[in-house]
């Protein structure tokens, strides 16, 4: 496969991890799919299926025991600016606020400091948060302090976002109301990125979202499956093409 428009792209990939008895155990074999430029991906599988793993393997944190992983054509071979990752725990620094969670994800850009901020306060209002500059994130909900997790990825203008599970550690309707919001600024074109894979346990939250859905299972870590879904965004959950979906998958 050597699609011009892929953004990402998987040949191969396999990686091991020790179990405690020090045997390697393989938790991703042969795992091949790319990622298309104007395409959002859901990666789904159950807990453990190696979901996390592939998705930092793709952001560079990590490095893939055997195959390739490209972006743009590029071997990725540590973090790529350009790939930006949202994690499930929001990851903010407690210490810090706001405003200064944000801005930190321009600081490896050699930005300076008050356009950082001019930055970061822009993006606060995209998503939602203007006004909570000055806030600490513990004085936030936790829909808010993941607004915050968002805002700190997309500040980067990155081309490629990377989502691992990031709405399930809020309550449904938080998580619903987060993931139309980030939806409609994909669909009308108000953030640059060009490519979003979405990880995800919730087949409904993947129906939602996703051009695509690839399905990863854990025994033997390869992608099982893959589904083309043929809707519009927004859609509705509770129309029968929904339905249909939620239960095909
Ligand atoms: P998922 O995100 O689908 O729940 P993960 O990718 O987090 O799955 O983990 C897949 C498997 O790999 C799990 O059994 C997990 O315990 C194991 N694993 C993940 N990271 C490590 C690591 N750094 N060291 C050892 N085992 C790991
Ligand atoms: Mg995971």
């Amino acid at each position: 496969m050597n699609n011009k428009s892929a953004l990402v792209e998987l040949n191969g990939v396999a990686k091991s991890f020790r179990s405690a008895d020090g045997a390697p155990r393989k938790v991703l074999d042969d795992v091949n799919f790319s990622l298309a430029e104007g395409e959002i991906v859901a990666l789904l599988g159950k807990s453990g299926s190696g979901k996390s793993t592939l998705l930092r393997i793709i952001a560079g944190l990590i490095p893939a025991d055997a195959g390739k992983v490209t972006y743009r054509g590029q071997r990725i071979q540590g973090p790529a600016s350009g790939i930006t990752m949202v994690f499930q725990s929001f990851a903010l620094f407690p210490w810090l606020t706001v405003q200064q969670n944000v801005a930190l994800g321009l600081e490896a850009q050699g930005i300076a400091p008050e356009e950082r901020a001019k930055r970061a306060d822009a993006m606060l209002e995209l998503i939602g948060l203007a006004g909570f500059g000055g806030a600490l994130p513990r004085e936030l909900s936790g829909g808010m302090r993941q607004r915050v997790g968002i805002a700190r990825a997309l500040v980067t203008d990155p081309d490629v976002l990377l989502m691992d599970e990031a709405f399930s550690a809020l309550d449904v309707l938080t998580g619903e109301t987060l993931r139309s919001d980030i939806l409609d600024l994909w669909d009308s074109n108000r953030i640059p990125t060009k490519g979003l894979l979405v990880v995800s346990h919730n087949i409904e939250e993947a129906v939602m979202m996703a051009d695509r859905i690839i399905i990863l299972a854990s025994d033997p870590g390869r992608i099982r499956n893959e589904i083309t879904i043929g809707l519009e965004r927004p859609r509705n959950v509770d129309s029968p093409e929904v339905r249909s979906l939620i239960d095909e998958v």
